[in-house]
């Protein structure tokens, strides 16, 4: 029966952010952490991207970024200037390094690898993770894995399979990201690619869908992707596979945890994705800094979920979503066409105003908002 100051259950996205922010802080000085994962190493597995809005401590594991980004749908383009909050694109791989590098040098944080946390509970004096037959405890637990974790709301997923392919022979790659192509089947719900250019003749393509199932199979997002291939891009030989992922994410938040003191959700599980676009990453950074912060002035640790007001209008957004589903590629291609590039990425980043939400939320088709609104 292992015991810590603090667990960290997950070395994801959150988890080691969060581990990263607080050594940064030297809070581990005097203090033992045990980083419990499943996994049994760290590959690359994700990449992640955001509009570069606010500062985080990762800028050194970029891959790319880019001052211009794209929204396509039919024969209409819309090419959107970002100079000032650049799309940029964090390589999970450089990102795992850099902070095992940085944790390794603290002997007092320990990283438990394929360990599987069964449940976790909380008695009067500690906090309790439970792997198997095995106990760690502790004072306070941060929490990013999803299992045991329940909704009240609609499931709802983006779920995608992206790969970065290499073209033997030169194609006409697009030179911005893609961030939403809708010249796809729509199949009644929502379906767009999804296009990062790395390098000549090398891009990043992602299908992606946003459906009430967790995911496809395997052979029907390659299957897609190649006619995109053929078809979208006009290439129609072979071509090489240099590196893939797979996710799900939810567009829906779990149930809040009131019954624990000791349990802090972090990242997805913290309730931090944009249900409407599934946007994590900077909300993490933004929420692990203020926890370090909280942590190092000695106040109380909270959960710091997406603010009430974007989980509103986002609830809104997703009652729209099931209402269109199949056409509700129109109001996504309206959001960035009637707006100013400025206001959507504040808005897609939890950073505007109530002026420019306002703004937004005229851009859409404004019948069914306020039917939906009114919860008609
Ligand atoms: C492939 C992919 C690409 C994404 N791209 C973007 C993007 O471009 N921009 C963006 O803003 N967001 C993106 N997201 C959404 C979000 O930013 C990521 O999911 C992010 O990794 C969430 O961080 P997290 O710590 O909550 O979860 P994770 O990074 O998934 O970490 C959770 C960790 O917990 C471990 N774990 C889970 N259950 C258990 C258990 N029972 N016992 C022990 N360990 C456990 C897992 O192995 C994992 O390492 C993406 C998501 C995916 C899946």
């Amino acid at each position: 029966m292992e015991k810590f100051d603090y667990i960290i259950v997950g070395a994801g996205c959150s988890g080691l952010s969060l581990a990263y922010e607080m050594n940064a802080k030297n809070l581990f000085n005097d203090k033992t952490c045990a980083i419990i994962d499943k996994r049994k190493e760290f590959n690359r597995d994700k990449i992640w991207s955001y509009w570069n809005i606010y500062e985080h401590s990762f800028y050194d594991c970029l891959i790319n970024k880019w001052d211009k980004f794209c929204v396509k749908k039919t024969q209409n383009e819309i090419i959107l200037d970002c100079e000032n909050f650049q799309y940029q694109s964090i390589d999970s791989q450089k990102f795992y390094k850099k902070i095992l590098d940085n944790l390794n040098s603290n002997k007092n944080i320990k990283l438990i690898l394929n360990k599987s946390v069964d449940k976790i509970y909380e008695n009067k004096d500690e906090a309790i993770v439970q792997c198997g037959d095995e106990i760690f405890r502790s004072d306070i637990i941060f929490n990013s894995s999803l299992d045991n974790r329940t909704t009240k709301e609609s499931e709802l997923f983006q779920h995608f399979y992206g790969c970065e392919i290499v073209f033997d022979e030169n194609v006409n790659l697009p030179e911005y990201p893609i961030i939403m192509d809708f010249n796809c089947s729509q199949d009644n719900w929502v379906h767009f690619f999804y296009t990062l250019p790395m390098g000549k003749n090398k891009i990043f393509i992602e299908n992606t869908w946003i459906s009430n199932t967790k995911n496809f199979t395997f052979e029907r997002y390659i299957a897609e992707i190649n006619y995109y291939i053929q078809n979208n891009l006009n290439y129609k030989k072979k071509y090489k596979t240099n590196y893939s992922e797979i996710g799900s994410i939810p567009m829906f938040h779990f149930k809040n945890n009131v019954k624990y003191k000791k349990l802090i959700n972090i990242g997805t599980a913290g309730n931090l994705t944009r249900k409407s676009t599934g946007y994590t990453f900077l909300n993490i950074q933004k929420s692990v800094k203020q926890i370090a912060i909280n942590i190092s002035k000695k106040q109380n640790i909270k959960e710091t979920s997406v603010s009430l007001k974007y989980n509103y209008l986002d609830n809104i957004f997703i009652k729209v979503l099931f209402e269109k589903k199949g056409s509700m590629y129109e109001v996504f291609f309206d959001l960035f066409k009637k707006n100013k590039t400025k206001d959507i990425v504040k808005f897609l980043s939890n950073t505007s105003n109530w002026f420019e939400d306002l703004k937004i939320i005229l851009s859409m088709p404004k019948l069914i908002f306020i039917k939906k609104l009114l919860n008609l």
